[in-house]
């Protein structure tokens, strides 16, 4: 048996019960355990999970390098979830949290909203960095298929 280690996510359970089972390929239910599961790959440097949990149509505009730099060159000291809220087209939600971390300059904490969509049955993480955008009454960028007006441009 394996020694249970605990989450790097600070849920309190063990990584085995918590963030695993994203990591190994199950859809979180929740934007919370999105949230969650992406803060621990961070700690595991699993910088491929950010990339595929990321909206598919930013994928390919990350900045890999960045967030392998930042990914392994910080200690993740944890995550609070403050509060999850979904939209009432049940297709957005936002998950406000604080994160953790240490790194050569020192410990910091940010908090911050973030956005998740969920064009059909899984969630992404929008990144502000890289925005979304679309003529009023064309096809959705998250791949919705709804019209852009009547998804993601106003939660956005
Ligand atoms: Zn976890
Ligand atoms: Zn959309």
């Amino acid at each position: 048996m394996t020694a249970a280690i605990a989450c790097p996510c600070n849920s309190s359970l063990d990584y085995q019960n918590c963030c695993a089972r994203y990591h190994a390929g199950a859809k979180p239910a929740a934007a919370e355990d999105l949230m969650r599961a992406r803060y621990s790959a961070y700690a595991q440097h699993n910088v491929e999970f950010i990339r595929d949990t990321s909206l598919p149509a930013q994928q390919a505009q990350l900045d890999m390098a960045a967030i392998t730099d930042w990914s392994q060159n910080s200690q993740w000291l944890g995550l609070e979830v403050l509060a999850e809220r979904i939209h009432a087209d049940q297709r957005h939600a936002t998950v406000e949290f604080i994160a953790h971390w240490q790194d050569a300059e020192g410990q910091h904490q940010h908090q911050e909203t973030s956005l998740f969509i969920r064009p059909a049955e899984q969630w992404y993480f929008y990144d502000p960095n890289v925005p979304l955008r679309a003529e009023r009454n064309a096809p959705c960028p998250c791949g919705s298929r709804l019209k852009f007006k009547k998804c993601c441009a106003a939660h956005l």
